[in-house]
């Protein structure tokens, strides 16, 4: 699958077959050469909040721009990168690049950023995320933290405390992918989560009574238990209307806009002019 993404024609490329292709050890080279020749950047994708149709929050989402391949979807190399420990420098430069491009904008606007479940394991989240913090100089109440179910499965008294420190610090925890998982509801008692993001798979399967039914009882879940919702993968009004309906508190998707580069980001309709300023540029070990 390849797809356009924004106006100047980003294109991801996602080859089903890109790991046949070559051996994990060539691909773990072609990695570890991106990282030292800088080939990574990050987009940023709008959050709504439903209530005031305003960005609430951009997410971050990491691009690797091949200088064959064009646009690479993390998809393709994030399991990659986690298998071979490269995962490593590369999020401690994505979550670096983002808290510096994060405090240009509007102290309204939050970041979300995602890790991976080998930074719990190795246990250096924290110290990650607060050298970021410091050399940035970003208000760690505007970031949000996005972990998949995933990563909750082993160790959960080092993650636990992993979240308590980020939380203590300001910090926001959210649950991504949420109903993709074996065990979301019991993650919402176990862990200090302050927002789900439920799966865009719900939302592309509206139309049948069962994925409907899933969104219904996740919002009802986290209402209860003083969470707010986020809606991710909206694409169309109906969808948006659906999930409104459903009392969902947060949208995201490419009905309001699609990743961008930083510069572009800000530029988007979806921003009032005084918004608009220039971003340090996102190259990886950039500055
Ligand atoms: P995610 O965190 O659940 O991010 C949402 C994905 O859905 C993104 O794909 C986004 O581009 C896509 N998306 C957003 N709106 C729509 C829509 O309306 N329709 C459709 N079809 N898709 C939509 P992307 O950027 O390819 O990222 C895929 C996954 O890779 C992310 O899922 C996340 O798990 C991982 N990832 C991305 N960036 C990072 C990163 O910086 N660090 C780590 N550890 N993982 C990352
Ligand atoms: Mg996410
Ligand atoms: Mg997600
Ligand atoms: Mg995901």
């Amino acid at each position: 699958e390849v797809k356009a993404a924004g106006r100047d024609g980003y294109r991801l490329y996602r080859p089903a077959m890109l790991d046949a292709v070559k051996g994990e050890k060539a691909l773990e080279a072609e990695l570890r050469h991106a990282i030292t020749a800088r080939e990574f950047e990050l987009h940023y994708q709008p959050i709504l909040d439903v209530g005031t149709r305003s960005v609430h929050t951009a997410e971050a989402l990491v691009r690797w721009r091949h200088p064959v391949r064009g646009l690479v979807a993390p998809d393709r190399f994030i399991a990659l990168a986690e298998r071979t420990g490269l995962i490593q420098p590369l999020s401690e430069w994505i979550i670096e690049q983002a808290c510096l491009d994060a405090v240009s904008w509007p102290p309204s606007v939050q970041l979300a950023v995602n890790v991976s479940a080998t930074q719990f394991k190795r246990g250096n989240l924290f110290d990650v995320v607060m050298r970021a913090l410091l050399r940035s100089g970003l208000n760690p109440q505007r970031l949000q933290i996005e972990v998949t179910e995933t990563v909750l499965l082993e160790q959960q008294s080092e993650q636990l405390q992993t979240f308590r420190r980020l939380k203590a610090m300001g910090a926001t925890l959210v649950l991504d992918d949420f109903g993709t998982g074996f065990s979301s509801a019991s993650y919402l008692t176990n862990f200090p989560f302050d927002k789900i993001k439920i799966d865009k798979s719900f939302i592309q399967g509206l139309q049948s009574r069962e994925c409907a039914a899933v969104i219904a009882s996740a919002v009802v879940l986290a209402k209860g238990l003083g969470i707010s919702v986020t809606a991710e993968g909206i694409e169309t009004e109906s969808q948006f209307e659906d999930v409104r309906a459903l009392g969902i508190d947060f949208a995201q998707g490419y009905l309001f806009g699609r990743p961008v580069p930083c510069n572009e980001f800000v530029r988007a309709p979806v921003f009032r002019d005084d918004l608009n300023r220039v971003c340090r540029t996102g190259t990886f070990g950039g500055g």
